[in-house]
């Protein structure tokens, strides 16, 4: 077992998924609808505990493309981004056309920075052009600064599709995230804190708008007795087989989110006596974070090579799995034309962070692997 493989974050059944797939065999539903598709809708609306619309689709970047469409975005527009965060959240804005102009994030949660998205929005705006859309991402679970970002929205009347997928679970102010945006998307994957094995979710205000996102999810179906379309429609619906293994997993979602956090003391209690790294936790009683991803920052360099690197390939020879921060957008070959504003705070913490195993299926023998491999790298003893 020494060389096993610890990841650093893998899929984590409950029991009860193989149950909803083989109830969908039995009763042959084997399709991109039916009872699985359903229940796990009213499953996740009941978990948000909003007045909220859910719609089962095949990935969370569907979701955000169906938001995009939803809200009207033409191609030639413009859709503030968080320049931080995984590229799924960006490549919806160049499928219908838009142009994405990247903004920089705050130091305490990672996400988009209200003050430089304030300025993006001015200048923009100066410029001839207001931008149509916010994509505000709660960034390894950590809920953005959601007062200040939606009353600047409010302000200039933008809409926001609040990018959730690395989020269900965490909330703020006792509302969960998932239920902020105009509209509001998760995900699914293998890798995040529950899986359908690949999937995700649109949600909506209103029982309509779910209605439309559904009918473009579908091929745009006009209602007639033939195959009759009017507009351009997408396949992005969510299989019944997936949604059985969401049912599964939404029952689990508590435990795992608990879990989740108890990795997150455990390296809080790791690097307590490590001057150079910092844990992210909630900056304020106001957040609650599924620490999804556990993030540190090493404030240290050896010559060219920053420590955060050093330390990711000393996990690596101890088969340990880490993983940098999402590189920010702006910085990336295939967005390097496109308008940044801020500074360097994304930029930085991309260099200094990283995400350690975060898993809610981490054993204690895996923990102790961990802690002894970290030991070794700053070589202290506890
Ligand atoms: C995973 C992820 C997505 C995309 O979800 P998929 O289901 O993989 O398409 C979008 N945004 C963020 C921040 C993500 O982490």
């Amino acid at each position: 077992m020494e060389n096993s493989k610890i990841w650093l974050s893998s899929p984590h059944m409950g029991g009860n998924e193989q149950n909803y797939i083989n109830k969908a065999f039995e009763e042959n539903w084997i399709a991109p609808l039916g009872p699985n598709v359903t229940g796990f809708e009213e499953d996740i609306r009941n978990y948000l505990n909003e007045d909220v619309h859910i719609a089962a689709v095949s990935s969370g970047t569907a979701a955000l493309h169906l938001a995009l469409m939803m809200i009207g975005v033409k191609p030639g527009d413009e859709v503030l981004c968080q320049s931080m965060t995984f590229v799924a959240s960006a490549n919806p804005i160049r499928y219908v056309g838009a142009i994405p102009i990247f903004v920089d994030s705050e130091k305490e949660t990672l996400n988009i920075s209200p003050e430089y998205l304030e300025k993006a929005i001015q200048s923009r705006i100066k410029a001839g052009k207001k931008p149509k859309a916010i994509i505000a991402v709660h960034l390894y679970g950590m809920p953005y600064k959601i007062d200040e970002v939606h009353s600047i929205a409010k302000k200039y009347s933008i809409p926001v599709v609040e990018d959730s997928a690395e989020a269900l679970g965490s909330s703020y102010k006792g509302q969960r995230c998932g239920t902020f945006g105009d509209y509001s998307i998760l995900s699914f994957n293998g890798n995040k804190i529950i899986t359908t094995s690949g999937g995700g979710a649109l949600i909506t205000k209103n029982q309509q708008l779910k209605e439309k996102a559904i009918f473009l999810a579908t091929q745009a179906r006009d209602n007639a007795p033939y195959y009759q379309h009017s507009q351009i429609g997408y396949n992005y619906r969510m299989s019944n087989i997936s949604a059985g293994i969401g049912r599964g997993q939404m029952e689990v979602l508590d435990d795992h989110v608990d879990l989740r956090r108890k990795m997150n003391e455990f390296y809080k209690n790791l690097f307590d006596e490590v001057k150079e790294v910092k844990v992210f936790y909630e900056p304020e009683k106001s957040y609650f974070c599924n620490h999804w991803l556990t993030v540190i920052a090493v404030d240290r360099t050896y010559g060219e090579e920053f420590s955060s690197e050093r330390l990711r390939k000393h996990l690596l020879e101890r088969n340990i799995e880490s993983r940098p921060l999402w590189k920010p957008m702006h910085l990336q070959p295939v967005f390097a034309n496109f308008p940044f504003y801020g500074s360097t705070i994304s930029e930085d913490a991309f260099k200094k962070g990283l995400c350690l195993p975060s898993g809610s299926n981490l054993t204690d023998e895996d923990k102790e692997r961990i802690a002894a491999a970290i030991k070794s790298f700053f070589k202290y003893s506890s």
